[in-house]
């Protein structure tokens, strides 16, 4: 995992669970193409590019994973079945069918666990000085999900908490430029997601996991737009939010 701002000013909290392709060399290439590795099955392309720039942007402390989701995602729970895909979207994962005994622990030990102590670790220092945190899942969709089209530039995700996701659902609207999905292209709940659950609802920490099309933020043009408008939109969504609280 890579940190960075760990002592940043801001409310704000950056993670982005998907952001990286590596491969930890024990485990080869999962029997996958390096064509493959670098697909959207790896990763949240641009997802990075675009955390890096927002995090200093907004002077947040911004943490992501550079370990692939295909090795273990960190954005799912350990007991969901796709915690390790065997197969994303009909490609054949071979290095993970027929995990040995123990492969699936020792993933979540070295890579799983340490990511999410590390991002704990430092929410609960920050709780410890009483400073308030505002918690962003940054992720990126692919335009085509099994061949059919994705019409959003951009999704919010919330789950049982849209104090964040609600003005920022009207900021985005109000941008006049955008097709803007409500809990699409995913709706987020505790079986599918796992930051903004564990690190946001359960420690009551205003929070939204963001979803940005992938073609939109492919080059580093792309990435610092998005980061542009999301460093413009997320203070202005906290504000509203400040004077309308409610979690419904
Ligand atoms: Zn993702």
């Amino acid at each position: 995992m890579e940190v960075q701002g760990p002592d940043g000013l801001a409310a704000f909290f950056i993670v982005c669970d998907h952001a990286g392709n590596l491969i930890p060399r024990a485990l080869g290439s999962l029997g996958l193409s390096p064509e493959q590795l670098t697909r959207h099955i790896a990763w949240d392309i641009g997802a990075a590019g675009v955390a890096r720039r927002l995090g200093a942007a907004l002077g947040a402390t911004t943490v992501w994973q550079r370990y692939s989701r295909l090795v273990i995602d960190c954005n799912r729970p350990l007991d969901a079945g796709d915690s390790i895909v065997r197969e994303s979207e009909r490609v054949r994962i071979p290095g993970n069918e027929e995990l040995p005994a123990g492969a699936a622990e020792s993933r979540a030990r070295e890579i799983f666990h340490p990511y999410h102590d590390e991002i704990r670790r430092l929410l609960d220092r920050r709780q410890a000085a009483g400073r308030p945190t505002v918690l962003v899942a940054l992720h990126s969709f692919t335009p085509l999900f099994l061949d059919v089209a994705r019409p959003w530039h951009v999704g919010v995700l919330h789950n049982r908490d849209a104090r964040l996701a609600r003005p920022l659902l009207r900021a985005l609207r109000d941008e006049g430029d955008l097709v803007v999905g409500d809990n699409e292209p995913y709706a987020a709940s505790e079986l599918t997601d796992y930051s903004i659950v564990h690190h946001g609802e359960r420690r009551g920490l205003p929070h939204v996991e963001l979803e940005i099309r992938q073609d939109l933020i492919a080059d580093e043009g792309g990435q610092e737009a998005w980061a542009d408008r999301f460093a413009r939109l997320l203070p202005l969504a906290v504000q509203a939010m400040t004077q309308d609280p409610s979690p419904e």
